[in-house]
């Protein structure tokens, strides 16, 4: 199995050091829901998790869930993005983490996501994250300003490992960059004091006053806590380069003198009209939000899958609705056969795309030529697609195909509640409308609202 390895920037074969892969990957920090270019980068990880397992790896998997400490501005400044929102809304910050925790959980469910063995809370790790501080403050790493402590860049030589020369030089200019009191425009804060001005909700001891850790140093403890000190893949999207996973590797190896992560693999970004997709862009598109206009959760993620996870990929409705169509195809073409028994070939085939760096449009274009333009698909092809779904695509495919044929036009009792729902509706009685809405869905059906009324679907 070959990955792209963005330590090395080249592609690498993959074997884990010892017996276990120990993976990690950065999760949420859950102050609101995810969107779908969150997602998207989940979506990539549970690819590369499945193809693990599908060579015959036993996977060990954790994702932290970040619950304190991520600020809004990127050089250590501005406000706890939890804070903010528990603050905004006048919330307790420990509901609020536990709520969207739910959320993204949920979501990741729905998305056939393959949960970790290990979820780490960041505040569930507070000593890990002071005695890997106490450490580098040992060795000499660390120095305190008026608001914290802080990584010495300067003190680390190899500091920009994931980097190439112009970017770190770039960074190391910082001409825009608020350095604050740091020392070198790259240095970061490894534990904030809280602020003398305002009470925060989450707050700890620490030997240099009570405060709060840094977002970059979370991740560090709490990967070495649970995986050891040198893992062999770190995960995140693209944006993490330069910045998270840049200090992640800083102060993990000053740490302990030892190589962090053998492999870092990146996804890249999910955009929208060319701009990216993010939390504070004001083009936030939730899974909900898919699901609410009737694209269900596995098309979505047959949308991600028909473009490589390095590409960057430009989210439309007509994307979604081809898609759709695409998914609606598959599905009604595996149903019409009994499946028979799994060919090896065809399964290493699909195994043999994906084992190049997670080619998963190769993988589909494999499962498309297998199955044919027309006419009926033979049991074999079907029994090694639903193979390969389960172990690798993760579109669940088996459960679909279980739907009640799925180009037939909606039976009478799902055109009934679809008929009391657009009722509700008139009425503004939203509860009634969405528990229909439910009701609806646990059938296995969509309902699509458009300009003129309603249609209803199963995907
Ligand atoms: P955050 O909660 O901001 O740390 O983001 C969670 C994950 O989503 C990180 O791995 C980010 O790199 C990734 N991410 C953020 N925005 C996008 C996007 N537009 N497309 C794909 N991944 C993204
Ligand atoms: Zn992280």
């Amino acid at each position: 199995m070959t990955l792209y390895n963005s330590l090395t920037r080249q592609k690498e074969e993959f074997t884990p050091a010892s017996d276990t892969v120990l993976l990690y990957t950065c999760g949420p920090t859950v102050y609101n829901y995810l969107h779908i270019g969150n997602l998207r980068t989940y979506i990539f990880e549970d690819l590369l998790k499945r193809t693990l397992l599908a060579n015959d790896m036993t996977v060990n998997h954790v994702m932290n869930i970040t619950d304190v400490g991520h600020l809004v501005g990127d050089g250590d400044t501005g406000d706890d993005k939890l804070e903010k929102a528990a603050s905004d809304g006048g919330a307790n910050v420990w509901e609020l983490a536990k709520k969207y925790t739910d959320a993204f959980q949920s979501d990741f469910a729905r998305l056939n996501v393959l949960p970790p063995n290990t979820y780490t809370k960041a505040t569930d790790y507070i000593k890990q994250q002071i005695a890997l501080v106490n450490t580098l403050e040992e060795k000499g790493h660390t120095y305190t300003t008026e608001d914290g402590v802080y990584f010495d860049t300067a003190t680390f030589p190899a500091y920009g490992a994931l980097l190439s020369k112009e970017h770190l030089d770039g960074l190391q200019e910082g001409a825009r960059v608020d350095s604050g009191d740091k020392r070198n425009p790259t240095d970061f804060a490894l534990w904030k004091f809280s602020p003398e001005d305002a009470q925060r909700q989450m707050e700890w001891e620490s030997p240099w006053g009570v405060g709060f850790p840094g977002w970059h140093a979370e991740c560090s403890a709490m990967a070495m806590a649970e995986l050891g000190n040198t893992i062999d893949i770190h995960c995140g999207g693209i944006d993490h380069i330069p910045v998270h996973h840049t200090n992640e590797i800083a102060q993990s190896e000053a740490a302990t003198g030892e190589l962090f992560s053998r492999f870092w693999c990146h996804g890249e970004f999910l955009v929208i009209d060319n701009a990216r997709m993010g939390k504070s862009m004001g083009n936030f598109l939730t899974l909900q939000s898919l699901i609410d206009k009737g694209y269900s959760p596995a098309v979505y993620r047959y949308f991600l899958l028909q473009t490589h996870y390095r590409k960057q990929l430009n989210f439309s409705w007509d994307a979604m609705d081809a898609a759709k169509a695409g998914l609606t195809n598959l599905v009604a073409r595996l149903q019409k056969v009994e499946a028979g028994v799994v060919n090896d070939e065809l399964l290493s085939e699909i195994r043999d795309a994906l084992n190049d760096d997670l080619n998963a449009p190769q993988a589909l274009a494999l499962v498309w030529k297998a199955i044919g333009k027309s006419g009926d698909v033979s049991p074999d092809v079907v029994a090694t697609i639903l193979a390969a779904d389960n172990w690798m695509l993760g579109l669940n495919l088996e459960e679909l195909i279980t739907l009640p044929s799925i180009t037939d036009d909606a039976p009478d009792e799902i055109q009934a509640l679809a008929q009391k729902r657009k009722v509700a509706r008139e009425n503004k009685d939203w509860e009634a409308a969405d528990a229909l809405r439910n009701q609806i869905n646990d059938a296995g059906w969509n309902v699509l609202d458009g300009p003129d009324g309603h249609t209803l679907n199963k995907l």
